[in-house]
């Protein structure tokens, strides 16, 4: 089989989504399934889909293309603020997207009169971790704009946290989102079907708060995909972790000297510690580097350790055990190495399982 790939295992994964469903269904939510750490795969979005998931999410529009073009069906919500030089497209592929730039909508607007369609609009709320959203007291000024562009449908706000600052959600950030709904609702006459509480890093308060308030509605990833929380990378109850794995392979297999000789300057990707002496130990070169993959991402087998990387090879120290050249070596990702690995045209794919109706 072709190395490196990443093996997938879609009935893994389809029980990661169907256990959150579940848990979050319980508490009156409901799940946007986030395939961009999979390059939006279509056999990923369709083990979501049979899961129970009622959207899928993804950041670029090239990917929920390509997710329409396989045959995809179900709702699409683009949750990166589209590019305004992509409106048409955005409004071609995606139902809903997730926004805060009155410009944008303008443009949105204008490609779904042109279309003949109605765009949703999910108004995204800037609530301290400074990434993407309307400032709160600019909220209702920009609502009410949407409510006045043609062919679009205020849908609903949200918020992201915990991405660019590490701002973890909690009772206060969440209810100031569900008091902004109301206060729009009633200042508007509207009802909004949509209060999005974030990604992945809000399942811990989702599950353990007294009151979700009026938030219904958040969008999963790293949770379905890794079974593990963004907040601390631990792993989730109940759920796989190794839904997804990478394969690489042994080109040289030697054993040497623990410490380099010469000279010592630079690396190709800078200064890099002195390895303290060991004697001589076995290693192993894979066929795998940065342009694949974050080394730094990557858990190796007991037994195996990684002593570093360089564009194409990944150097390991196999301890005591040579493993022969051939041999193939199987790592488990973390949110950094999969979106890398995903996006590298030189790592293959490979689909376990029927895709959803297996049970863990
Ligand atoms: C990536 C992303 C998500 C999903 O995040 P996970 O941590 O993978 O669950 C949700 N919302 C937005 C806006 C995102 O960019």
């Amino acid at each position: 089989m072709t190395t490196p790939r990443l093996e997938v295992c879609l009935d893994r994964i389809h029980h990661n989504a169907r256990t959150l469903v579940e848990r979050l269904g319980a508490r009156g939510i409901t799940v946007a399934g986030v395939t961009k750490a999979t390059l939006g795969a279509p056999e990923v979005a369709r083990a979501l889909v049979a899961a129970g998931v009622t959207s899928i999410g993804e950041s670029r529009v090239e990917n929920l293309e390509a997710l329409r073009h396989a045959g995809l069906t179900s709702p699409m919500v683009l949750i990166r603020s589209p590019m305004a030089s992509q409106a048409d497209r955005v409004v071609a592929a995606a139902d809903v997207s997730l926004n805060s730039e009155v410009a944008v909508l303008e443009q949105l607007s204008a490609a779904a009169v042109a279309q003949g369609r109605t765009h949703g609009i999910v108004l995204m709320v800037e609530l301290g971790d400074l990434r993407e959203g309307v400032l709160p007291a600019d909220l209702l000024d920009v609502a009410r704009r949407t409510g006045e562009l043609p062919n679009l449908s205020l849908r609903g706000i949200g918020t992201n946290l915990a991405c660019q600052s590490g701002v973890a959600p909690d009772d206060d950030n969440m209810a100031e989102l569900s008091a902004l709904a109301a206060s729009i609702e009633a200042a508007l006459d509207i009802t909004l079907d949509l209060v999005s509480g974030g990604n992945s890093a809000n399942l811990g308060w989702a599950m353990r708060t007294a009151t979700v308030g009026r938030v219904n509605h958040l969008r999963l990833g790293e949770s379905i995909l890794l079974g593990t929380d963004p907040l601390d990378r631990r792993p989730i109850d109940g759920l796989h972790t190794d839904a997804i794995t990478l394969v690489a392979e042994v080109i040289e297999s030697k054993a040497k000297p623990t410490r380099p000789w010469g000279i010592i300057q630079q690396t190709a990707f800078g200064l890099q510690d002195a390895p303290t002496d060991r004697g001589t130990t076995s290693r192993a070169i894979l066929a795998i580097g940065r342009q694949d993959v974050d080394p730094d991402g990557l858990v190796a087998p007991p037994g195996l350790e990684i002593l570093g990387a360089s564009s194409d090879h990944l150097v390991l120290d196999a301890g005591d055990a040579p493993l022969p050249v051939g041999t193939e070596v199987r790592f488990q990702l973390d949110y950094s190495a999969l979106v890398r690995a995903a996006t590298s045209p030189f790592v293959a794919r490979c689909y376990l399982d029927g895709g959803g109706a297996g049970a863990a």
